[in-house]
């Protein structure tokens, strides 16, 4: 049988190239987006082979949304082998948080919330999984990594979840950060970012024995080009792939990292659970990927333990 992938933003940069590698490596991607429209031309400007895909509405800052994705997916009467949990919104010239319906800052709301409640639904569909060994990729990044220089830049500040201050006082305006301190907007997505390195490692624990699912986060390198840094300074975006071009060497085409999260998917080399999948800050011919340490903020277990329980909370989970 066709192996099935769920991707989430494929309609963009990183999803969109992961989607396009996976279809191309026979695998039925289902595109899972907050813009049907935009998904469908997106599809066919890359060019994904036609039967290859199919695309299914999923807002993730919407917990009504991704409860709605999850029944729609379950009608289509396909297995699930991969879920790659890679949408996000970065909104860093916020003055003020915006809100999901349920009243949460949108960038957690939608990085975090959304695909923790995603990825527990689907848990099931990816414990029946026939076609290849399950696995939960999550996108992580080297800006939520502290152990990193790219985790210590402080603009706005690091990522940093101080002890859950904000989600103990229920995380609804007038509370807008996890740590419960004035609002960020850079800092805010730093965060949710960090929360999906750390839920990864927390399902892992908790369910790779019990179910096989092989549960791993990737930093694919710099894509500095994609509509991530939409809402940055137009200065920004003229400069930063540069930057990361011929300074840091950080940066990577978007179809390298799309072929960057196919290996990671399919691979056997990748085949460990509970790892974060780096190939380096700076990018070369050779570069090989590697198994790399987190922070001790992304490692903690209490604190693990104890956002694991808060969101739970969050998205009506027991
Ligand atoms: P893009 O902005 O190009 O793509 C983001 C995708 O997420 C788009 O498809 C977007 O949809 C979708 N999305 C946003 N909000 C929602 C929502 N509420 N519901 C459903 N889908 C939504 O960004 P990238 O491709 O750069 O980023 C993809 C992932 O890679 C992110 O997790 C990011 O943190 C990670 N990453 C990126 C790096 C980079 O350098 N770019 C580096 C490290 C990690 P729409 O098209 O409708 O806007």
């Amino acid at each position: 049988p066709i192996p099935t992938v769920i991707v989430t933003g494929a309609s963009s940069g990183v999803g969109l190239y992961s989607a396009l590698t996976l279809a191309e490596r026979g695998w039925h991607v289902v595109m899972a987006c907050r813009d049907l429209a935009k998904a469908t031309r997106a599809a066919s400007a890359v060019g994904i082979p036609e039967g290859r895909f199919s695309i299914l509405h999923l807002d993730l800052g919407s917990q009504a949304s991704v409860r709605a994705f999850v029944t729609a997916f379950q009608a289509t009467g396909r297995s699930l082998e991969a879920l790659v949990c890679n949408a996000a919104v970065y909104l860093p010239l916020l003055k003020e948080p915006q809100r999901s319906p349920e009243g949460y800052e949108i960038s957690v709301a939608t990085n975090h919330l959304g695909h923790f409640l995603l990825s527990h639904l689907l848990l099931p569909e990816l414990q029946k999984a026939t076609g290849a060994t399950p696995r939960l990729i999550t996108l992580g990044t080297v800006t939520a990594n502290s152990e990193e220089f790219g985790g210590k830049v402080p603009i706005p500040a690091p990522a940093d979840l101080g002890t859950l201050d904000g989600l103990a006082a229920g995380f609804k305006a007038p509370v807008a950060m996890i740590d419960g301190k004035p609002f960020k907007a850079g800092k805010a997505y730093k965060d949710s970012k960090l929360c999906n390195m750390i839920m990864s490692r927390e399902f892992h624990r908790r369910y790779h024995d019990s179910t096989g699912i092989v549960f791993s986060t990737l930093y694919p390198g710099c894509v500095a080009d994609t509509a991530l840094f939409r809402d940055t300074p137009p200065l920004f975006q003229s400069i930063f792939p540069w930057f990361q071009k011929t300074i840091t060497k950080g940066y990577v085409t978007q179809a390298l990292s799309g072929d960057r999260v196919a290996q990671v998917v399919i691979d056997p080399a990748f085949a460990a659970s509970g790892n974060h999948w780096s190939w380096g800050n700076r990018q070369r011919a050779d570069s090989q990927p590697f198994a790399q340490p987190l922070s001790s903020k992304a490692t903690r277990h209490e604190l693990g333990t104890r956002l694991w329980d808060y969101s739970c909370a969050m998205v009506g989970l027991p």
